[in-house]
């Protein structure tokens, strides 16, 4: 029996007028959820954070960055550090999402440097991880991931130790944003081998603790068959996330 609590994330990427994100953290926060059978968390742009965390101040829901860089401060033109996420109220950041890698040039060995930056200031990092097509189809699914994980949890994997918070999300680029999702057998699939590569490099207790979230053109329709597999452990939600009656209907998936 999974001892994981699920966790449903939104990843607003680059959405929303303060007045369109007003509305929907204000229909979030006041939407009945079961705070026992779900974590919720949202990831609105950077300029939205000051606002979110006003908002969602006492409330369960997680506020988290999209990104960040790994120094704590200094000349990076258009960076914000972890301490800075810290301060507009984030417990957790996104690290590595396949937009950053595809169209911005981050690499794991970068991820793995933000990664160990964010554990150092007590942030949370949601570290996102996936295929192409191409990758899938060529049957390198496994490879790409294993490679992945090694490069960007490298000092992690050095030290053999992991803390239990950090989550995965696998996201196959091929899913996000185009209404392909991974079917529940794929996915969990994958998800199975990430499972087992946690508790080879960090032991079982580790392993069977760390969440490991599946992101792809989840919906209220897919939600349920996702999350029903022993080793999803929730969902990033990008597209679904925008509106209040789909993201809720994510969120309490445990309902119907
Ligand atoms: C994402 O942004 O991480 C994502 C999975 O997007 P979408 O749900 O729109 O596919």
């Amino acid at each position: 029996m999974r001892n994981r609590k699920p966790l449903m994330a939104a990843n607003w990427k680059m959405n929303l007028s303060l007045d369109e994100a007003r509305d929907l953290l204000n229909g979030i926060k006041s939407a009945t959820i079961d705070y026992n059978r779900v974590d919720v968390l949202v990831a609105p742009p950077f300029t939205t954070l000051q606002l979110a965390q006003t908002i969602l101040t006492e409330t369960d829901i997680f506020l988290a960055g999209q990104n960040m860089h790994w120094e704590s401060k200094g000349a990076f033109t258009g960076e914000i550090s972890p301490l800075m996420l810290k301060e507009a109220g984030c417990s957790h950041v996104i690290l590595g999402h396949s937009e950053r890698r595809a169209l911005f040039f981050e690499t794991s060995e970068t991820v793995n440097q933000k990664v160990n930056a964010a554990i150092e200031a007590g942030l949370i990092p949601i570290v996102c991880i996936g295929e192409t097509l191409k990758q899938r189809e060529d049957k390198k699914t496994f490879d790409i991931i294993k490679t992945q994980l090694n490069e960007s949890l490298k000092t992690s994997c050095k030290k053999r130790n992991l803390p239990q918070t950090v989550i995965i999300a696998y996201e196959p680029v091929w899913a996000i944003g185009t209404g392909k999702t991974a079917t529940p057998e794929m996915a969990q699939e994958v998800h199975h081998f990430i499972r087992r590569w946690l508790i080879e490099n960090f032991g079982h207790n580790t392993g069977e603790t760390i969440r490991t979230l599946y992101g792809g053109s989840v919906k209220p329709d897919n939600i349920k068959a996702l999350i029903s597999q022993p080793d999803i452990d929730g969902a990033l939600i990008g597209g679904a996330s925008l509106k209040v009656d789909s993201f809720l209907s994510i969120i309490q998936f445990y309902k119907s």
